[in-house]
């Protein structure tokens, strides 16, 4: 998969609080020029083992190419930590032209069959804009020409508190990009899938938000597969969290599943859909007296069931 893919550009300005991307490349992006790009494709062109497909043009975050601050002395004193969470900077240009050119220029190669792009992309830079040519038609070309089947997009958590700690967009806007998506499908006859990434025990994280999920998620049809327990890496704000139970911006604790069983607990949400889980999950909602969560995931029938039983059992017993 490396061998046939193409970098574009290291670094990210995304600043999720898990994500150690910026500390070691930067937060500062730092792109190749169209030039250098094209010479690269070509070489793997010539690759014995070459087949005609390229399997990756991206970066960090695939959509970051030649995205920089307007007022480069602004940035450079600039502390926020992501330059899109909560909100898109003003000062940063968020402009994808470039990037669809070298995708056309990709895809236009007399030996690429396809260029796709396995890379995650970040739809919070382009979702509030598609009223605009450039982003709209960077979103087509993206869909109608280099989905290898399946894109990677990561809302990585349902919950507003937990993307909240993760900085990371409402999943309102995962789901207005999941009809955008569908959109330009129908529009090209395409069967393509949207595979959206999450991550359980993220700190701030508990049982319930792992539940809400799970239903948000069936509600929009997905049987989650492309999943992740949160891992402490250094210099992250996650895991300054994880290792004090503090949020550093509020000083207030912050829950944090760390066991085993914890962890185990919050990862079998993902999977609702397997028997094994199932009942471990209704007794677990019980017992948090969430039975409406239970009648979501599940249906009616599942959260009464033990209580009618009960009652049958009372009416024999008279
Ligand atoms: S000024 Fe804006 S674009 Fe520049 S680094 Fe800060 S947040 Fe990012």
């Amino acid at each position: 998969m490396i061998r046939h893919s193409i970098t574009l550009h290291r670094g990210c300005f995304g600043g999720c609080s898990f994500c150690t991307i910026s500390a070691h490349q930067g937060k500062f992006v730092s792109s190749r020029s169209e030039k250098s790009i094209l010479n690269e494709i070509d070489k793997v062109t010539k690759m014995l083992d070459f087949k005609g497909y390229i399997s990756d043009l991206g970066g960090p975050s695939a959509n970051m190419y030649q995205m920089s601050g307007i007022d480069i002395e602004i940035c450079k004193k600039c502390l926020r930590p992501s330059c899109i969470f909560p909100s898109i900077c003003k000062n940063l240009n968020t402009n994808p032209e470039a990037l669809t050119s070298i995708y056309k220029k990709a895809n236009n190669h007399p030996k690429v069959k396809k260029a796709f792009v396995g890379s995650g992309v970040r739809y919070d830079l382009f979702i509030n804009r598609l009223n605009e040519s450039a982003y709209l038609k960077y979103v087509e070309e993206l869909i109608q020409h280099h989905v290898s089947g399946r894109l990677k997009v990561a809302p990585e958590h349902t919950s507003d508190e937990v993307l909240k700690t993760m900085r990371k967009p409402s999943f309102d806007q995962f789901k207005e990009f999941k009809k955008i998506f569908e959109r330009i499908n129908n529009k090209y006859g395409l069967n393509q899938q949207l595979i959206p990434y999450f991550i359980s025990s993220h700190p701030g994280c508990i049982d319930i938000n792992m539940a809400e999920l799970a239903i948000e998620t069936k509600q929009l049809d997905f049987k989650l597969e492309q999943v992740q327990d949160f891992t402490p890496t250094p210099m992250t704000l996650a895991t300054v969290m994880y290792y004090s139970g503090i949020n550093p911006y509020t000083m207030k604790k912050i829950p944090v599943a760390k066991s085993k069983d914890e962890k185990l607990s919050q990862r079998k949400f993902f999977f609702w859909y397997k028997q094994e889980f199932k009942k471990d999950i209704v007794t677990e909602l019980k017992k948090a007296d969430r039975s409406d969560l239970i009648d979501r995931l599940f249906g009616k029938n599942v959260s009464e069931k033990p209580a009618n039983i009960g009652k049958r059992n009372k009416k024999s017993r008279t």
